[in-house]
């Protein structure tokens, strides 16, 4: 019998169909450019004996999603540094180069990498970006309007200003094109008074949130005790713009051996406004508790962690908690690139114990959720798609 060439039968380490779990040693059977079946490779075999077979890939799955980066950082050179170091040696110093012209490069290299949805972080210097994505950018997900201001005192006249910017940028939304979000920078640089107005607004208006959290161990050290390398810089940077500013007054409270940025963000009712947490990679086993009550779902950026020496993930205390997890590159400064395939290989090599089913489900089925779109399915009579194929190791 002659083996039917319209037939092929794809194998590969991984199946994700979009539905239920991923499943080891899957296949896909695809017929003139549809997908006849997705499945247990060994049955498929012998279910489909005349399909054409030979090509093997480790993952078979819809497109992976990049839940959070910052594209207004595309024009930034890589630099690995401690991250209460890397802010002002490098983010800040840097900023001239954030704008237009690098957002474009690094929407190439997301579309180019294939990248299903996108959760980006504009920051407010360059409201063009946020025009463009709104507009004109050919990518789905949220464009996060990012607010930082540690000041209790200007919580009111900043609030104030987001609330008009939110409205204008809200009538630039259009059907299939990016949804606009907020994104409260940080726990520690935005005031509990603004972190409790920007929480309301998301919730009345169901914009989507995320902010960076407990990104790195001296973040842990800033809320316990009020000391340590990013309590001194960040009191060096407000002293530029509010001299005499302290940290009691931006925390509404003093720094106590109880208070981690994640109870912090849970007493002022942050969390009850469900925004995506950002990192999370120094947690208490009571923080990961409050987290998987409230509901909130969590991105994790590995290669940027490692970068700025802020520890791992702990993705198996997550998972065991049921949270959802997503995968995010951060921008090239701290992520190097905007690949999330690069990001998921480094995710496998940085958490060399986790089953790789559950990175796979969470750079897909995680990213959606997070962006609030959703994953096509791989099932008989689908369009099959070449973007299935995820790409080999380079
Ligand atoms: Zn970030």
């Amino acid at each position: 019998m002659s083996a039917d060439y319209g037939l092929e039968l794809i194998e590969a380490e991984i199946l994700y169909t979009g539905m239920g779990l991923p499943i080891r040693n899957g296949a896909v059977v695809v017929s003139a450019q549809t997908i006849a079946a997705a499945g247990d490779a060994a049955q498929l075999r012998a279910q489909y004996p005349q399909a054409r077979t030979g090509r093997q890939v480790s993952v078979v799955s819809p497109p992976p999603v990049n839940a959070h980066a910052h594209l207004d950082m595309s024009d930034y050179a890589f630099q690995a540094l401690p991250y209460f170091r890397w802010i002002p040696e490098v983010v800040i110093a840097g900023r001239s180069l954030r704008g237009l012209a690098g957002a474009r490069r690094g929407l190439e290299t997301v579309q180019a990498s294939g990248t299903a949805a996108l959760g980006d972080i504009v920051w407010p210097g360059t409201p063009e970006v946020m025009e463009w994505l709104l507009t004109e950018a050919e990518m789905s997900g949220v464009a996060y309007w990012e607010v930082l201001d540690p000041n209790p005192a200007s919580a009111e006249a900043t609030f104030h200003q987001v609330v008009l910017d939110v409205e204008r940028f809200r009538t630039l939304e259009r059907p299939g094109g990016m949804r606009l979000g907020l994104s409260p920078h940080a726990a520690h640089t935005v005031s509990h008074k603004l972190h409790k107005l920007l929480a309301d607004l998301a919730r009345r208006e169901g914009l989507p949130m995320q902010i960076h959290v407990a990104e790195h161990p001296s973040e842990l050290e800033l809320f316990s005790s009020g000391t340590g390398p990013l309590a001194e810089s960040f009191l060096r940077m407000v002293g530029f713009t509010t001299p005499g500013l302290s940290l009691a007054e931006t925390l509404g409270r003093e720094p106590g051996p109880d208070l981690t940025p994640v109870s912090y963000l849970a007493d002022l009712g942050v969390l009850d406004a469900r925004p995506t947490l950002i990192h999370m990679v120094n947690v208490t086993p009571q923080d990961i508790r409050l987290v998987a009550q409230s509901g909130c779902a969590v991105v994790t950026c590995p290669r940027s962690n490692a970068n700025l020496e802020c520890g791992t993930f702990g993705w198996a205390e997550f998972a065991a908690a049921g949270v959802e997890v997503a995968l995010g590159s951060d921008s090239v400064a701290s992520g190097e690139t905007l690949n999330i395939h690069d990001e998921f290989r480094a995710a496998r090599a940085i958490h060399p114990d986790l089953d790789p089913r559950l990175l796979v489900r969470a750079a897909v089925k995680g990213g959606h959720r997070v962006l609030g779109s959703k994953a096509p399915f791989l099932r008989r009579g689908e369009v099959w798609d070449e973007r299935y194929l995820w790409p080999e190791r380079p």
